[in-house]
């Protein structure tokens, strides 16, 4: 296979152009899900089941080789959580479910919470890619980025999205929410994970590269 067409399993148009920018180095094409493909339940415990679970109902309802992520922030005091929670966290204990910038506010103010008075507050964010050929192909490729730094005492900054105003990265000193959004995709756990999943498909499924990154 020399250049790709993937779908990707999302609904969710910002994602699809974060993406396809981040596997930019190669020839791979992104095609958005078609909105007629019923959601996939996501009822694991770890990031790759769901990510598996997503990439194979896509390309089951497509019969196209698609692509899966999932991601999350995981506490170290707290045992992982959030985890694959992360989304709905809040909503998990018992709050009902609200419009995203709520929502997020709300799982903010549980994380808070769970930490008050807890002295160790590493986390980090994960994202886990997976790609399939075909929805039997017994060989996933699965791909992982981390992003490391700590939970604030208090949120701070009005950029990003999700856990962003409580993350911060020890060697900038801010929460991601405080910094451009060119450096926080830049340095993502979705940047990592693309990264790493770009080699992959090179390795792997033959994939060139893209004509100006062969170029350099
Ligand atoms: P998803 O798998 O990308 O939908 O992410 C699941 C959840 O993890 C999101 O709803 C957020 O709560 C959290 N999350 C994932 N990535 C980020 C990030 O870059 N910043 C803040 N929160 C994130």
């Amino acid at each position: 296979m020399h250049s790709s067409e993937l779908v990707l399993a999302t609904g969710n148009p910002g994602k699809l152009a974060e993406f396809q920018a981040l596997l930019g180095a190669l020839q791979v094409e992104l095609l958005r899900l078609d909105p007629s493909v019923p959601e996939c339940p996501e009822p694991f415990g770890t990031f790759v089941e769901n990510a598996l679970a997503k990439a194979r109902h896509a390309s089951r309802h497509t019969g196209k080789p698609a692509l899966a992520d999932d991601s999350g922030l995981c506490v170290r005091a707290l045992g992982g959580a959030p985890g694959v929670l992360s989304a709905r966290y809040a909503a998990a204990e018992g709050q009902a479910s609200l419009p995203r910038a709520e929502q997020d506010a709300r799982n903010n103010q549980l994380l808070l919470q769970r930490l008050q008075g807890v002295g160790e507050r590493r986390a980090h964010f994960v994202c886990v890619l997976v790609a399939l050929r075909h929805a039997e192909d017994p060989e996933p490729l699965i791909a992982h980025g981390w992003l490391h730094g700590h939970v604030a005492g208090a949120p701070a900054g009005e950029g990003g999205f999700g856990y962003d105003p409580l993350f911060v990265l020890p060697q900038r000193g801010l929460t991601l929410a405080q910094l451009e959004a060119a450096e926080k995709n830049r340095l993502s756990h979705r940047a990592r994970a693309a990264a790493q999943m770009a080699q992959l498909l090179e390795a792997f499924w033959g994939v060139a590269p893209s004509a100006q990154h062969q170029a350099i």
